[in-house]
C-alpha cells in the first residue's frame, strides 16, 4: 500500500490543477510523468532569452473571469493578442476572416460589399440551406468559396490528414468571421501569454510538500501495481490505451516540430504565419520572440515549423479527431471506465476532447468540485 491519497498520471494542466487543489485540501499526492519534464504540451523552455513553446504556439484565452483569475495566481500575463497571418503561395492575408482579409482578396471596402460577395459565392456553390454536414459545407456557408479554397481547404486537409468533406463542421466554427477590421484571432474577453513562460505555472501548482513528482515514469510499465496500491488515480493519458485498445483505437493526429535558431533579429515579423496551400508540408511557422514583443537577443531568433503527422501507437497524440465514429467509440470507452471506479479520466486525452487550456482548467476544477463535495 501507499502513503498517498492520489496517483496523478500526467503533469499537463489537468493533472497539475487537480494536484494543486487536492494538496490544498490536505491530500497527499504522487504525480508521475512519462516525459522528462513537467507541464505537458504547455511546456516552455528558455533559449537565448526567448521562451520557446516546445509543443506549438500556446495563447491563453477565455471569457470566464473565474478561470482568468485562477490562472493569474500562477503567473503574470502580457497583453498579447493572437493575430496570425496566412501565407497562400506568397500572398499574405489577415486572419481570422475579417474586413482586412476581404479587402485584400476582393478589393471590397464595406461590410455590405463583403457580405454580397460571400452570399454570391455561397449561392454559386449550391450547397443548400441544410445544416452543414461537414467542414467543407460549413466553411463555404460561412465565408464562401474563395476563402475556402485559398485559406482553409489546403491547411485543413494537411492538418488533419483527411478530406474536408470527411471532417466535422465544428472544427472550423472555432474561427471567428467578422465584418470589422479586427485581426484578433479570438473573441474572448481575456487573452495573453505568461511573462516568463508556461512551465512556471505548473511548477507553482506542484510546489507543495504534500506533492511528490517523478518524471520519466510511464504508468503502463506498472499499471496493475498502481491500481492495486493507490486508492484513487487521476489519469490524463489516452483512455483507449488505458484499456489496452480492447474496443479498438481512437484516432489522433500527431505533429513534428522542427526548431532552428536563425541569425537575424526578426525573421517573419509575426509570431505565427500559417501556410495554407496544400503543397507546403508544414502548417505553421512560429517565431517565438514575438510572443513577448521581440524580447531576447538582437541578432538571433528562434523559429519552429509545425508538420502534421499520422499518429500510430507510440507517437505523441496531439489532437483527438472528434468525428462521429471516434466519438461513438469514446462513448463505449466511457462505459468501460465505469468498471474502474477508482480511476478518474481527465484532460484532452483522458476525455478525448479538442480542449483548449481554459477548458482543461474548467474541466479539472469541475472534477475537483465533484471529488471533494
Ligand atoms: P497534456 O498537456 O497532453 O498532458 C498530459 C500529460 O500526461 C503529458 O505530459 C503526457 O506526457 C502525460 N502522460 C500521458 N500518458 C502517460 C503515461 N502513460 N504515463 C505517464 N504520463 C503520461 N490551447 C489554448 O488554450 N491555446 C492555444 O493557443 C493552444 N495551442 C495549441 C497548439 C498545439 C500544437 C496543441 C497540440 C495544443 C494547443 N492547445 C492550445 C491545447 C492545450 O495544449 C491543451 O488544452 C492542454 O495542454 C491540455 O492539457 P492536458 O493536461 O489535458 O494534456
Ligand atoms: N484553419 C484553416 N486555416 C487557417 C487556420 C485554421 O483552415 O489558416 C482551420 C483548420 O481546419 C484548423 C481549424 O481551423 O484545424 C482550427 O484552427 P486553430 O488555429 O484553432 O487550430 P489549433 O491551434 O487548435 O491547431
Amino acid at each position: 500500500m501507499t502513503k498517498y491519497d492520489y496517483l496523478i498520471v500526467g503533469t499537463g494542466l489537468f493533472g497539475a490543477t487537480f494536484a494543486y487543489e487536492a494538496a490544498k485540501r490536505g491530500k497527499r499526492v504522487k504525480v508521475i510523468e512519462k516525459r522528462d519534464h513537467i507541464a505537458g504540451n504547455i511546456y516552455t523552455k528558455e533559449q537565448d532569452g526567448i521562451q520557446v513553446h516546445q509543443y506549438g504556439a500556446h495563447i491563453f484565452h477565455t471569457s470566464d473571469k473565474d478561470i482568468w483569475d485562477y490562472i493569474q495566481q500562477f503567473a503574470e500575463f502580457n497583453r498579447y493578442t493572437n493575430s496570425p497571418v496566412a501565407n497562400y503561395k506568397g500572398e499574405l492575408y489577415n486572419l481570422p476572416f475579417n474586413m482586412n482579409t476581404f479587402n485584400k482578396l476582393w478589393g471590397v471596402t464595406t461590410p455590405a460589399e463583403a457580405k454580397a460577395t460571400i452570399d454570391a459565392q455561397k449561392k454559386a456553390a449550391n450547397i443548400g440551406d441544410h445544416t452543414p454536414k461537414n467542414l467543407e459545407e460549413q466553411a463555404i456557408s460561412l465565408i464562401g468559396t474563395d476563402i475556402y479554397t485559398k485559406l482553409i481547404k489546403g491547411y485543413t486537409e494537411k492538418q488533419w490528414g483527411q478530406k474536408a468533406t470527411d471532417l466535422p463542421a465544428f472544427i472550423i466554427r472555432r474561427l471567428p468571421v467578422r465584418y470589422t477590421f479586427d485581426n484578433n484571432y479570438f473573441n474572448d474577453t481575456y487573452q495573453g501569454i505568461p511573462i516568463g513562460g508556461y512551465t512556471q505555472i505548473v511548477e507553482k501548482m506542484l510546489d507543495n510538500d504534500l506533492i511528490d513528482v517523478e518524471t520519466g515514469v510511464d504508468f503502463f510499465d506498472n499499471k496493475a501495481q498502481y491500481i492495486k496500491d493507490y486508492p484513487r488515480i487521476i489519469f490524463t493519458g489516452m483512455i483507449d490505451q488505458f484499456f489496452d485498445y480492447q474496443l479498438g483505437e481512437l484516432q489522433y493526429r500527431s505533429l513534428r516540430f522542427e526548431t532552428s535558431e536563425v541569425d537575424v533579429d526578426n525573421y517573419q515579423g509575426n509570431a505565427v504565419i500559417n501556410y495554407t496551400d496544400a503543397e507546403t508540408p508544414y502548417t505553421r511557422v512560429i517565431e517565438h520572440k514575438h510572443f513577448e514583443f521581440g524580447k531576447g537577443q538582437k541578432d538571433k531568433t528562434i523559429v519552429t515549423r509545425e508538420y502534421p503527422a499520422t499518429w500510430k501507437r507510440g507517437d505523441e497524440p496531439y489532437y483527438p479527431i472528434n468525428n462521429k465514429q471516434n466519438n461513438d467509440l469514446y462513448t463505449q470507452y466511457r462505459k468501460l471506465a465505469e468498471s474502474e471506479p477508482t480511476v478518474l479520466f481527465g484532460g484532452r486525452l483522458g476525455m478525448y476532447r479538442y480542449y483548449d487550456m481554459h477548458q482543461v482548467i474548467h474541466a479539472a476544477l469541475t472534477a475537483v468540485d465533484t471529488e471533494f463535495k
